[in-house]
């Protein structure tokens, strides 16, 4: 059985298939899918964004989908960057540049201050229609400087209290243990699990 996950981003596909790794699925991409029309997210809310993808691409495909809409909501900043997070800086979707701007925005911040937490919305859908979307999220606190190489996006600036370390300093294994796309795909795994079976029998 095939899963598509609706989304270009390379390092958020490594993520996801790793994170899902032990169910019978062959997962795609849009990689594969060339032509897919333009996905335009114009949602208020992560998950709404997540369900627009996951819809969009069930219908064009004809097949099981995922939509994926995460990102970072910045305590003193009002929840931003939020769902704009990967156009924090600009069109161009550059983390450096992207990270940089949150440094500005919060230089001199006491710690205390440096509230964030990371939302991952995931959605499934197939093509007659949405079958669940589900959240997860993981708290944190904005460094003072990008450290580690690890991840991608903020996680050179996203440091995780109990272990005074970035994303991207702790690597793969523990980011994939507590990130907010691993609690989002911990809640949608069953789902999954249902329909591959369901499926099968018919
Ligand atoms: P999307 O592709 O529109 O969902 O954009 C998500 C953006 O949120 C990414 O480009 C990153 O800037 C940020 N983001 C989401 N998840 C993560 C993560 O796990 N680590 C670092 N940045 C993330």
């Amino acid at each position: 059985m095939e899963l598509i996950v609706a989304t270009k981003n390379k390092k958020k596909l490594e993520e996801i298939k790793e994170i899902l790794k032990g169910l019978r699925l062959t997962i795609l991409s849009l990689a594969d899918y060339p032509d897919v029309p333009r996905i335009v997210e114009n949602g208020k809310t992560f998950q709404e964004n997540a369900v627009i993808k996951a819809m969009k691409i069930a219908r064009f495909t004809g097949k099981l989908t995922m939509g994926e809409d995460s990102g970072l909501c910045v305590q003193a900043l009002g929840g931003a960057p939020g769902v704009y997070s990967a156009r924090f800086s600009g069109k161009d979707k550059d983390d450096n540049k992207n990270n940089l701007k949150l440094l500005r925005l919060l230089k001199g911040l006491p710690v205390k201050k440096r509230k964030a937490h990371y939302s991952c919305a995931v959605a499934i859908a197939d093509p007659s229609g949405l079958i669940k979307v589900v959240e997860g999220k993981c708290r944190g606190r904005i460094g003072v400087e990008q450290k580690g190489e690890f991840g991608f996006g903020y996680d050179p600036l996203f440091v995780i209290p109990s272990y005074g370390k970035t994303f991207a300093e702790l690597g793969p294994e523990i980011k994939h243990s507590m990130s907010h796309r691993f609690r989002a795909l911990k809640k949608i795994r069953g789902v999954i699990e249902k329909y591959i079976e369901r499926t099968r029998k018919n």
